[in-house]
């Protein structure tokens, strides 16, 4: 497999002395152009911390990422962001509250340069299944679901090729879960989209992605496929009672 996305042996440390945090231990992994990688473990097992150092925004004590087999730059470049956006997992903490979607929309095209940009902001809204009439609306004026709608087209604005997902749908009633879920998949088949996606739950990962990876304190347990997953194929005690926890998971 060519990687699109590759870390190797990361390690991302947190305070020190007493306060030390070892968040991330040893991680590493290879996602390919086009693919759905999740990554799952329970709170606190280091998730966030991989994305985060992903974007440059952990402490990363060691270790090597790359895009396109090229090692990221620090602090990361104008470039980067044209290609990797993340999306977080609650949606009114990410807009500021005293700016419009048209301005939560612009400013990343202002901050690249793109002319156009008002076509870009229609466009962009529409990908989402949001019209036009959200364009001057305020993030109190809109629901959890619409508020991650509008999250989700600023992180593709720019036309990124990857997107870097954590719990995007964890704050959202059930019911909308699935909606933005399913806006998720549809974008990725149309656009050819790479995603690194985080969650706790194990239905999501086996909805969305087609491999993953478990984690537990900070550390990586095991990959497995999709399929495995399914088939609860798991080589890790670890894994095999997540699964079991995972109360009314049917691999969906
Ligand atoms: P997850 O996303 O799997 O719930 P996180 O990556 O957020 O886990 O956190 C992993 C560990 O790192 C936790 O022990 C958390 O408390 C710690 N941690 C995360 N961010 C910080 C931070 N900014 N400062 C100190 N500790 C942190
Ligand atoms: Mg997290």
């Amino acid at each position: 497999m060519t990687a699109l996305v590759s870390v190797r042996d990361l390690d991302v440390t947190f305070g020190h002395g007493a306060n030390e945090v070892r968040a991330v231990r040893g991680v590493g992994f290879d996602v390919a152009a086009g693919e759905s990688f999740g990554i799952v473990g329970e709170s606190g097992s280091g998730k966030s911390t991989v994305l985060r150092a992903i974007c440059g925004l952990a402490p990363t004590t060691a270790g090597q990422i790359s895009i396109g087999g090229d090692p990221l730059e620090r602090p990361r470049s104008q470039k980067f962001y044209r290609q990797v956006q993340m999306v977080f997992q609650d949606p009114y903490a990410s807009l500021h509250p005293r700016h419009t979607v048209d301005k939560v929309l612009s400013e990343p095209l202002a901050i690249h340069g793109f002319a156009d940009a008002e076509a870009r902001v229609e466009k962009a809204l529409a990908d989402v299944g949001l019209g036009a009439g959200f364009r001057f609306r305020f993030p109190h004026q809109l629901s959890g679901g619409q508020r991650q709608r509008v999250a989700i087209a600023r992180a593709l604005i720019l036309e990124p090729r990857i997107l870097l997902l954590d719990e995007p749908t964890s704050a959202l009633d059930a019911s909308i879960q699935a909606e933005v879920l399913n806006l998720l998949d549809a974008l990725r088949a149309e656009r050819g989209l790479t995603y690194l996606l985080v969650s706790h739950d194990l239905a999501v990962v086996a909805h969305m992605c087609e491999r993953l990876l478990v984690m537990q304190h900070g550390a990586a347990v095991e990959q497995l496929t999709r399929n495995a997953l399914q088939n609860r194929a798991a080589q890790q005690d670890y894994t095999k009672d997540l699964l079991v926890a995972s109360e009314g998971f049917k691999g969906a």
